[in-house]
């Protein structure tokens, strides 16, 4: 299919962006790597009357060490996460993510916008505490990656803002796993865990609308817990629902294990 007709307004600031998303009054979308919105539109999921492209908006394409963490521009792609050193969590996070074609295009702010459950970012991001920066013609303010995704493609983005960066913090320890059927296919069951601050956060993938924070785990591990203890207290958080790719109680017998081998995993940060 094709999408139905639309505009198309190639944004050269972040002022304009959300100037032409005012303008359109809920009727505009942003376009950044396209991965996700463009099968959307081809479907007729969405019909925006305005498409505003923000691929040459100067300054959204950084990695910037900033307090502690990483402050990664909206339009870094997939594919710079994966080839960066400094923060090697991100890195083998974005590994996961499709295919080299999609990891080329994708871009980190379209993915923490989309809010797709079973997408790698938006899970790390839970996990390490990250924070949202956000613009919109009223200014600018930041969320907690956490309070940001409030259901499955749903965040508390309004209709005239933009999302211009994520600060990602550097975490001392951390362990990512995850199951999926196919190289590239989005997980079935993706765990990130982090220390950031002497305080473990771990985050689940798969097993609903949102990346799920198992905080009964995040303690026992706080406490020092066998990983086996943790990883069960992680799976009885989970209330993951049965679809044509696997059934509730695999999933949450996949949760347990892949809690294991991300805590097995786990790894230094490398200073
Ligand atoms: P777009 O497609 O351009 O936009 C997606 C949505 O976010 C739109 O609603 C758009 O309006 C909004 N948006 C984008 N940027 C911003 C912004 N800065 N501010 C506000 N709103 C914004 N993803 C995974 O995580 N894991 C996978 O395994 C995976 N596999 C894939 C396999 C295939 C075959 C395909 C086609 C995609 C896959 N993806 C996967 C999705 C891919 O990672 C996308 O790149 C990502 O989800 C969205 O990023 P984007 O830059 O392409 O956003």
């Amino acid at each position: 299919m094709k999408p139905a007709p639309f505009d198309y307004l190639r944004a050269t600031s972040v002022r304009e962006a959300v100037q032409a998303l005012a303008d359109a009054a809920g009727d505009g979308k942003i376009i950044a790597g396209g991965q996700s919105l463009v099968p959307v539109l081809a479907l007729r999921m969405a019909r925006p009357k305005v498409l505003v492209d923000i691929n040459r908006i100067p300054g959204l394409s950084t990695i910037v060490p900033v307090d502690g963490a990483l402050r990664i521009g909206a339009l870094v792609r997939h594919a710079r996460l994966v080839e960066q050193t400094a923060h090697p969590m991100l890195a083998e996070a974005a590994r996961w993510i499709g295919h080299t074609a999609i990891r080329s295009r994708g871009t980190c702010g379209g993915s923490i916008s989309h809010a797709d459950p079973a997408a790698e970012l938006p899970v790390v991001a839970a996990a390490l505490g990250a924070t949202v920066h956000i613009a919109s013609l009223h200014g600018t303010r930041t969320s907690s990656a956490a309070d940001f995704c409030t259901g499955p493609l749903e965040t508390t983005l309004a209709d005239d803002e933009v999302v211009t960066a994520v600060d990602m913090p550097l975490p001392q320890r951390w362990g990512f796993a995850e199951f999926s059927r196919r190289h590239g296919d989005f997980g079935l069951v993706t765990v990130a865990a982090a220390e950031v601050g002497g305080h473990w956060r771990i985050a689940i993938g798969g097993v609903g609308g949102v990346p799920l924070r198992a905080e009964e785990a995040e303690q026992l591990l706080d406490a020092g817990a066998p990983p086996h203890e943790v990883a069960a207290a992680a799976a009885a958080a989970a209330s993951p629902s049965s679809d044509i790719h696997a059934s509730a109680e695999y999933r949450r017998a996949m949760t347990e294990e892949f809690v294991l081998r991300a805590l097995g995993q786990e790894k230094e940060r490398v200073a």
